[in-house]
């Protein structure tokens, strides 16, 4: 299932996404329990509801009949917008590690970024005037659907809800002066999200899917998460050691090599009006374009 949140009518919903969108904030109620409000809410349910919510979905055709939207009347928007925290792994590929000459981790490399920088789809990259080596990083994003400490490997799975896509965008000029990230990775729109949340039981295996990012219709990056130095998995256990995670955190997993700053001969930056595309297989496209502002 794909969930995203959209805009129609001027107002702001969720929904199912598949040929069409399926609003499920309008639905009518249901049988058995009223539909959530909230991806957050629908992350939250106790598997019983979920499953009343599918079955009358399935059966009940009457209950849709005012909350269908065609994709082209709907604006879409970040799937997640309030999350508690957004966790970001660093230098996570083997091949970006490689084309930076850089050394792989013994642990997975933790920073956080501000929700205030997510985004949505087909929305400006804001690039501030003085920031003057604009930067993306492709990343599968996981998104946390229950709380939990001290995670192990083998449960891990358990803990996710879904996966998205999330553009770790960066001002490499502010990230190599600071040696850390936090500034040059923080700004208001440096983090794009979606299109929408694909949920786990779709995705097989995380660990082995095709990661692509184009600027300007230009093949940047090529990769795949197979190449990932810790897996999902791993990330989720590693992070879960430091700190609970709960329900609706996203974890992105680190970018594969092709970023612009370890561009041969020389390194390629973002410049307002670039438009850049990140492909996950499996997950979908997440657009957006880069402006000039203040
Ligand atoms: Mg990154």
């Amino acid at each position: 299932m794909r969930i995203a949140r959209f805009k129609a009518e001027e107002r702001e919903f969720y929904g199912i996404v598949d040929d069409q969108m399926l609003s499920i904030t309008t639905i009518s109620p249901f049988n058995k329990c009223s539909a959530p409000q909230t991806i957050e809410e629908l992350i939250s349910l106790s598997p019983e509801s979920w499953n009343n919510i599918k079955e009358a979905l399935e059966d009940q055709e009457e209950i849709k009949k005012d909350a269908i939207y065609k994709l082209a009347d709907v604006e879409l928007l970040a799937p997640i917008v309030n999350p508690p925290k957004i966790v970001c792994v660093g230098l996570n590929y083997h091949d970006h590690a490689a084309e930076q000459d850089a050394e792989i981790p013994e642990e997975p490399i933790i920073f956080m970024k501000p929700r205030t920088a997510i985004t949505g789809p087909n929305k400006p990259i804001i690039k501030p005037e003085f920031v003057k080596k604009l930067d993306y990083e492709a990343e599968l994003a996981v998104v946390i659907g229950k709380k939990g400490k001290d995670i192990s490997v083998e449960e891990a799975k358990q803990y996710v809800f879904g996966y998205t896509i999330l553009n770790d965008v960066s001002a490499r000029d502010i990230q190599f002066k600071d040696r850390q990230w936090t500034r040059g990775k923080s700004f208001d729109t440096f983090a794009p999200m979606g299109p929408y949340i694909t949920t786990a039981n779709q995705i097989g295996n995380p660990n082995n899917l095709k990661i692509r990012t184009w600027v300007n219709g230009e093949l940047r990056q090529d990769s795949s998460t197979k190449n990932m130095v810790f897996n999902v998995y791993e990330i989720i256990h590693h992070v879960s050691r430091v700190m609970t995670l709960e329900l609706g955190d996203i974890i992105a997993t680190g970018t594969p090599a092709g970023v612009g700053v370890f561009m041969k001969p020389e390194p390629k930056f973002l410049k307002p009006k670039d438009t850049l595309t990140i492909e996950i297989e499996a997950i979908g496209k997440l657009e957006n374009f880069v402006v000039e502002g203040s």
